[in-house]
């Protein structure tokens, strides 16, 4: 076991965990582009959404490909979205934060739990990365994902031994009944359209994990990076017309969701030990 912990704390390990991460998002890809259209993750193998030619496995590498076939189809010339490589080198940025948070170095405990962390973990943020940008691209969170999520989290992070189940419990149904509330809010009293629902389960998703107590973190940092995202866009929109027809937009509030989860994972100790003052 010696060697295992040693070898967990090298460089090597924290690079296998970014090639992990690479691979993965790679797949999240998949995942982002057929899940909303009801469509198989695993079957067609991936194509190019021009010409519809099988993607082969070497040009299928993370990031390298894309980079080597200059972001363009091998066989039709069609742009491919930088966005795929940047989902590939977020998710594994956030593999590395994670392997390097409760994993390397500077983590502490017994590799068994040290290992489970990271799996749960990386799973969790994975959930919240495809989440995310599903939000971006369609303004739903499909059940299909959010609904296990909640259930299978829940019970998984029992592997990590950090948040007591009974403020994970409680957070599945305080996330939950919080949005329920100001969507009702919104739709009995303000007589419109508020919160989806959805967010709601995303919040359930996060308290299932992170516990109760992280709740009104995540909800604080997504208010706060939202706002300072949505003013510049607004602001920018000199069109009257334009801005006027942008506030009926809905925007998406997933992915800001997502980013406060995310903070709360990797600073939310150091958050909380702010805000309530020890003793
Ligand atoms: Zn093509």
């Amino acid at each position: 076991m010696d060697a295992i912990a040693d070898f967990l704390s090298t460089p090597w390990a924290l690079a296998c965990a970014v090639g992990l991460g690479g691979i993965w998002g790679s797949f999240f890809n998949v995942v982002i582009a057929r899940v909303p259209r009801g469509e198989s993750i695993v079957r067609p193998p991936s194509r190019c959404m021009s010409c519809q030619a099988p993607v082969r496995a070497w040009d299928n590498i993370p990031v390298l490909s894309y980079l080597l076939l200059r972001g363009r189809c091998r066989r039709c010339g069609a742009h491919i979205s930088v966005r795929y490589p940047l989902v590939e080198i977020l998710t594994a940025a956030i593999a590395a934060g994670i392997y390097w948070k409760f994993v390397g170095a500077d983590a502490s405990g017994p590799v068994a739990i040290r290992l489970g962390r990271f799996a749960v973990y990386f799973t969790f943020a994975s959930v919240l990365i495809v989440l995310g940008f599903i939000d971006l691209d369609t303004k739903r969170l499909p059940d299909a994902i959010t609904l296990p999520g909640i259930v299978i989290l829940f019970f998984a992070t029992f592997a990590a031994h950090d948040a007591p189940w009974t403020e994970r419990l409680i957070g599945v149904a305080a996330g939950y009944l919080f949005v329920r509330l100001i969507a009702d809010f919104y739709y009995y009293v303000l007589k419109r359209e508020g919160m989806g629902l959805g967010d709601g389960k995303l919040l359930a998703l996060m308290g299932a994990v992170l516990g109760w107590k992280s709740l009104p973190v995540v909800v604080f940092v997504a208010s706060v990076v939202g706002t300072a995202v949505s003013i510049p866009i607004l602001l920018a929109t000199r069109d009257r017309a334009a801005a006027k027809s942008l506030r009926h937009v809905e925007v998406p509030f997933g992915p800001f969701l997502a980013v406060g989860a995310l903070v709360y994972l990797f600073v939310g100790d150091q958050i909380l030990a702010l805000v309530i003052p020890a003793g």
